[in-house]
């Protein structure tokens, strides 16, 4: 099987660089080039194969998490493994923290163009989640199992879109790093509105659980959806009804090409929101029907 057609790292980086340089010819504006500089930097040292953050000596395993060494790892050996060997480090853009360069991707491009005017699941939205899963495999090795498109239509001009993936390029054995993995989960949680969570007797520990995914382990906060979540559906806002969503599984980033065939690996790998992710939006007052998956696939071959 042919491997997907994926710029390698140095292409993705040049990209980005001529990006952050002069955002005003990506769609982007003038004013953002100190701030997404910083953000390519990050993504940089966080990459593989030896990002200076992803490789650092005295942070291994090698891992594409901003992380710092967690003093109590050495100083009470005792309460191994139920503390962590690392803490995160949180690197803020705009208000929001980030420590994944998957995730940094995902801001960065949402400063970028717009999606285009009359862009739809099938000419954008979906294609673009797609290679967003591949460009972001490029950057920590692995796929995430899940990665999300949001976008908000207004009225007068182009939607806004953001992407995001589930928790990927992480190294949590659990002998080397302690709970570290819990760490991570509870880091993206506490990314969500806790006050909405509260009133429903929402928390860590306890998630909306149903018949969808019972075998998922996925905390909260810890799906695809969460940062384009946190950029398009604040608030409790009339507007929110105009945001529309995508997730597309690891299986349909994987396919060798962009296929636009019902019966293709793309179409056949998306799927609905979480039942957790679906509580999320009822709590923002989002329109569920807007992420039904085959919503946007009118038109497409068989
Ligand atoms: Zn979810």
């Amino acid at each position: 099987m042919s491997q997907p057609t994926v710029p390698p790292l140095p292409q993705i980086f040049n990209f980005l660089q001529l990006a952050a340089q002069n955002p005003t010819q990506y769609g982007g504006n003038a004013a953002d080039a100190p701030e997404l500089t910083r953000i390519l930097q990050e993504i940089r040292d966080l990459s593989i194969p030896n990002g200076a953050q992803h490789s650092a000596q005295g942070l291994e395993p090698y891992q594409s998490i901003a992380r710092a060494n967690n003093p109590t790892w050495n100083a009470r050996p005792d309460l191994r493994p139920k503390i962590s060997k690392f803490r995160i480090v949180k690197h803020t853009h705009w208000g929001k923290a980030y420590w994944s360069p998957v995730d940094l991707l995902g801001l960065f491009f949402s400063r970028l163009e717009p999606a285009p005017l009359g862009a739809t699941v099938r000419t954008f939205f979906l294609p673009m989640t797609a290679l967003f899963g591949r460009w972001a495999f490029q950057l920590v090795g692995h796929y995430a199992g899940m990665q999300s498109c949001m976008w908000k239509i207004q009225d007068n001009g182009p939607a806004q879109f953001f992407l995001g993936a589930s928790i990927v390029g992480y190294d949590a054995d659990i002998p080397t790093c302690g709970n570290w993995r819990r760490v991570i989960q509870k880091a993206r949680y506490s990314l969500l509105p806790n006050e909405s969570l509260f009133l429903r007797d929402w928390s860590f520990a306890n998630s909306p659980h149903g018949p969808i995914h019972p075998k998922d382990d996925y905390p909260l906060g810890n799906c695809a959806e969460l940062y384009p979540y946190l950029h398009l559906l604040r608030g409790v806002d009339e507007s929110n009804k105009n945001v529309y969503g995508i997730a597309l599984k690891k299986k349909g980033v994987r396919s060798p090409s962009y296929n636009d065939t019902l019966q293709g690996s793309v179409w056949q790998n998306v799927q609905w929101p979480c039942v957790k992710c679906r509580e999320l939006i009822h709590i923002q007052e989002g329109v569920l029907a807007n992420f039904a998956p085959y919503a946007g696939s009118k038109g497409a071959p068989p």
